[in-house]
C-alpha cells in the first residue's frame, strides 16, 4: 500500500468586500458558486478537496493544504489578492483563474503562483498534475474553446445555506459584440454549450419541489438550435425555469412558445438603453430589430413571460430626461423586475478602451483602489458629473421599487398569471425595495484586513 500522503486542494470563493463590523453578507448575493464546482469537478478524486466561500464562512488560513485556487473577477480582485496574500505568507501556493486573470494577466499575475488564463476544462487537470510532480509553471493558457462535457461537483456546496434557486449551465459566451461586455471580450465573441443529455441528467439530479432551475448563461439562445433542443428535452420535466438572453428571442414566436411550454417564468432582457444613439454607441442597435423593446415586451406578454430587464446609464447621449423616461417604459410595461446600473468600464472591454483613451477614468484601475466603493462611478460621463449620474441611477430603483411602482406592474397581467407568479413577484420586489441602497458605498475587499499584500514570487 502507498504511503504517499494524498495532496490537498483548498478552493476559495472571494466575496466582493466587506465593511468593517459587517455581521451578514448581503443575502442576495448568495446563489451557489459553479465556478467553484467546477474546478471541484475537475480535480482528480484522490486529491482531498475542501471549499470555502468567502461571503458565508470565515476562511480557516492555518489549516493545512498543499495548494490554493481561487476564480477571480473583477469585483474580487482586491478581496482575492487578500486571501492570496494570506496564503503566501504561510507559503502555500495560489492558483487564479476565471475573467479577471484572463483580461488582465499582468495584474493577477502579480497576485498568483501559477494564471490559468481561459476555460479551466483541459487546463486545472495539468496544473494538479504538475504540482502534484512539483514541476508547476506560472502560466497556463488554452489554444481553443474546450468541450464542455464536465458537470460540477456540488458536493463541496454541502450544509452551506445558499438562496433557494438552482443554477445550471447550458451554454458559455456570446456571439455579440456589445462594447461593454466582458462575455464577448473573454469568449472572443464565440458561444458553445454542454450536450443537452448532460444537463438533463445534472437537473434530474439538482432538482427540489418548489425551487426554480436558473440556467445562467451569458446569453442562453445565442445558439437558438441548440437552446430550441434543450427546450424540448425539458418539456415533459415539468419543471420552472428562468434565464439570461438578448432581445432578438423576443421577436421569435417558436421560440416563445417553446419556451413557455417547457416550463420558463420569465427571462432576463438586457435592454440598456431605449435610445438609438446610445445603443449604436455600445454596438447594441440590435436591441431595436423588429419593433424595439416595447414590441418585444407584448410578445413575451402574449407568451406568458416575464421579464427581468437591466438597464444602464452613463453612454455619452443620456440625459436626465432620457434616464426619467426609461424608469417610466420600465414601469408602464410592467417589468417583473428591473436593474438601473451605471455603465462599468470591465478592463479588458472595448469601453475600457475607449475611456482610457480618452482619458476619462477617474482611477488608474477602480477596482484596486481604496477610495472607489461599490455603485461609484469609476469615469467621467459626457452630460452630467459622476454624482449627478449615481444619484440618477439611485432615484431610478428608488421610483421603481417604490410601492406604487410594485402595486401598478403585480397588475400586469403577465406578472398575476398565477398565484405562484404573484407571490414572488410581491416577495423579490419588496426585498429590492428595503435594498434599493443596500449594496452601494460596499467597499471592495475587506476593510478590517490588515495584512499587507504579498506578490507571488518570481515567474520561472
Ligand atoms: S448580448 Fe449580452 S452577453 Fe452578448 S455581448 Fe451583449 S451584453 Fe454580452
Amino acid at each position: 500500500m502507498s504511503s504517499r500522503k494524498p495532496f490537498r486542494l483548498t478552493i476559495v470563493h472571494p466575496c466582493v468586500g466587506r465593511p468593517r463590523g459587517m455581521k451578514q453578507y448581503i443575502r442576495t448575493w448568495q446563489m451557489e458558486c459553479l465556478p467553484a464546482a467546477m474546478i471541484a469537478a475537475l480535480t482528480p478524486p484522490d486529491v482531498e478537496k475542501k471549499f470555502y466561500d468567502d461571503r458565508l464562512e470565515p476562511i480557516p488560513f492555518d489549516e493545512p493544504t498543499d495548494l490554493v485556487a481561487i476564480s477571480v473577477e473583477t469585483y474580487t480582485a482586491k478581496r482575492a489578492y487578500q486571501i492570496a496574500s494570506e496564503y503566501r505568507q504561510r507559503g502555500v501556493p495560489v492558483v487564479m483563474g476565471g475573467f479577471h486573470a484572463t483580461l488582465c494577466p499582468e495584474e493577477v499575475g502579480q497576485y498568483a503562483d501559477t494564471l490559468v488564463v481561459g476555460e479551466a476544462e483541459g487546463l486545472f487537470e495539468q496544473v494538479i498534475d504538475d504540482y502534484r510532480h512539483g514541476c508547476p509553471k506560472s502560466f497556463y493558457q488554452s489554444k481553443e474553446r474546450p468541450q464542455l462535457r464536465v458537470t460540477p461537483d456540488r458536493s463541496i456546496f454541502q450544509g452551506k445555506r445558499y438562496l433557494p434557486i438552482r443554477l445550471v449551465e447550458f451554454a458559455r459566451g456570446c456571439r455579440f459584440r456589445c462594447d461593454f461586455c466582458a462575455i464577448q471580450s473573454f469568449f472572443s465573441a464565440t458561444h458553445s454549450h454542454r450536450p443537452v443529455d448532460r444537463v438533463l441528467e445534472e437537473i434530474a439530479r439538482v432538482r427540489r419541489p418548489g425551487q426554480m432551475i436558473f440556467f445562467i448563461d451569458d446569453n442562453l439562445t445565442s445558439g437558438l438550435d441548440e437552446a430550441k433542443e434543450l427546450m424540448e428535452a425539458l418539456i415533459p420535466l415539468k419543471i420552472r425555469w428562468v434565464s439570461q438572453s438578448a432581445i432578438n428571442v423576443c421577436h421569435d414566436e417558436d421560440t416563445l412558445d417553446l419556451m413557455r411550454r417547457s416550463g420558463c417564468q420569465g427571462v432576463l432582457i438586457g435592454f440598456e438603453s431605449l435610445h438609438a444613439d446610445s445603443l449604436k454607441q455600445m454596438n447594441k442597435s440590435f436591441n431595436l430589430m423588429a419593433g424595439g423593446p416595447a414590441k418585444a415586451l407584448a410578445n413575451m406578454s402574449r407568451h406568458k413571460l416575464s421579464v427581468y430587464g437591466t438597464f444602464i446609464f452613463g453612454y455619452d447621449h443620456d440625459t436626465p430626461q432620457s434616464i426619467s423616461e426609461t424608469v417610466d417604459f420600465a414601469i408602464e410595461h410592467g417589468l417583473f423586475i428591473a436593474a438601473f446600473n451605471h455603465i462599468t468600464p470591465f478592463p479588458g472591454t472595448p469601453l475600457y478602451e475607449r475611456m482610457k483613451t480618452e482619458g476619462r477614468l477617474l482611477y488608474d484601475a477602480w477596482w484596486l483602489d481604496d477610495r472607489y466603493r461599490y455603485n461609484m462611478i469609476p469615469f467621467q460621463p459626457r452630460n452630467m458629473s459622476p454624482d449627478e449620474l449615481a444619484k440618477l441611477c439611485l432615484d431610478a430603483r428608488r421610483r421603481f421599487y417604490s410601492w406604487s411602482s410594485i402595486a401598478r406592474r403585480a397588475m400586469a397581467p403577465v406578472n398575476r398569471r398565477t398565484l405562484y407568479l404573484l407571490r414572488n413577484h410581491l416577495i423579490i420586489n419588496a426585498m429590492h425595495h428595503w435594498d434599493v441602497e443596500g449594496r452601494s458605498g460596499l467597499p471592495l475587499g475587506d476593510e478590517s484586513w490588515t495584512g499587507k499584500l504579498i506578490p507571488a514570487r518570481q515567474r520561472q
